[in-house]
This record gives C-alpha cells, sequence and structure tokens, in this order.
C-alpha cells in the first residue's frame, strides 16, 4: 500500500488501530498514518473479540495447534492465558464482524497484525510468533474479502484523532 490515499470502495479496519480502546489490556493501537490514508472512505471499524462477547480488558489469548483457518476448520483452539478455552467466542465474533463487513461491501481489509483475531501473516501460536492468520483474518479471506496488515501502511504521521463513522 503506497501513502497516498486511495478513493476506493468500502473497507473493514481493526477498530484498535483507529483509536478504540478495545485490546486485551484496555488499550489501542492508534496509526496515524493508517487515519490518513482512511480519510474520505467509508470505513466500518470492528472488533472481533468484543462482537464475541469478549469484555474490555481480558485475558490475552493465543492459538493453540495451528493458526485461524485450523481453528475455523475445527483443528485448532484459542486460549486464554488463564487457561480458557475462548474458540467459540472467537468464532462468533469473527462471525458477527464478517457479517458487518459483507453489509458494508467492503471487499479489502486493513487488520492489526498479529492478533489471534485479526493477524495477517503473523500469529502467536503454542508459546510463539509464528506464521499464519488470526481467526477473523482467515474468515475474510475464505469469503473473498483481501486482508492486509497494518504495518504496510505508510504515509504523514501528523494527523488527528478522528473517529471512523462506523464502529462496531
Ligand atoms: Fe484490535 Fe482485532 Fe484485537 Fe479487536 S480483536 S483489539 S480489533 S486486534
Amino acid at each position: 500500500m503506497s501513502g497516498r490515499k486511495s478513493e476506493r470502495g468500502p473497507i473493514v479496519v481493526s477498530a484498535c488501530l483507529l483509536g478504540r480502546p478495545c485490546r486485551f489490556d484496555g488499550k489501542d493501537k492508534f496509526t496515524p498514518e493508517l487515519a490518513f490514508l482512511l480519510e474520505g472512505r467509508n470505513v466500518t471499524a470492528v472488533c472481533p473479540e468484543e462482537l464475541g462477547g469478549l469484555g474490555t480488558p481480558r485475558a490475552a489469548c493465543q492459538l493453540q495447534n495451528g493458526d485461524g483457518t485450523d481453528v475455523l476448520e475445527g483443528n485448532a483452539r484459542v486460549i486464554s492465558v488463564d487457561g480458557i478455552d475462548r474458540t467459540q467466542a472467537f468464532l462468533s465474533g469473527a462471525t458477527a464482524a464478517l457479517e458487518h463487513a459483507l453489509a458494508a461491501g467492503a471487499r479489502e481489509a486493513i487488520l492489526k497484525e498479529s492478533s489471534p483475531s485479526c493477524g495477517v501473516t503473523r500469529v502467536y501460536r503454542d508459546g510463539a510468533l509464528q506464521s499464519g492468520q488470526g481467526v477473523f483474518a482467515a474468515l475474510l479471506s475464505r469469503h473473498g474479502i483481501r486482508v492486509t496488515e497494518e504495518t504496510r501502511t505508510k504515509g504523514p504521521k501528523k494527523v488527528n484523532r478522528v473517529p471512523p463513522r462506523k464502529t462496531r
């Protein structure tokens, strides 16, 4: 992705990247370059973990025995640091977020790298950062929505925190 603004269609974005404090630790991951790139676009911001009913703050989770694709196929799990199986919450949250994406007509998404939901090329899996996708990223990919990690965004950093028009 270049640093120039795009005039393309609707897009889904991880809500924490746009300043929503929805991460497991109650913080956000506001990314000024991304906010700049998205100015003027029809943005649907989603947090699949909150949509799955997991509160904020919440215990961090990681994948076990596979990545998000494996979770979708029933061959891997999502486990919290306190040992609770959160697989069903991750699946239901990813499904709810997908529905928002489809309703918006989005064909692309920019997601927070390394998250067990939103990771695009890397996820924490079995105690280490490994290649693979999070559950939501894998579900979007399965439905033909192109996913890009936020680390690929570049551009000016001096922008204000402008809330997205839609936040789920
Ligand atoms: Fe951000 Fe995705 Fe984690 Fe929600 S689930 S806090 S949107 S990375």
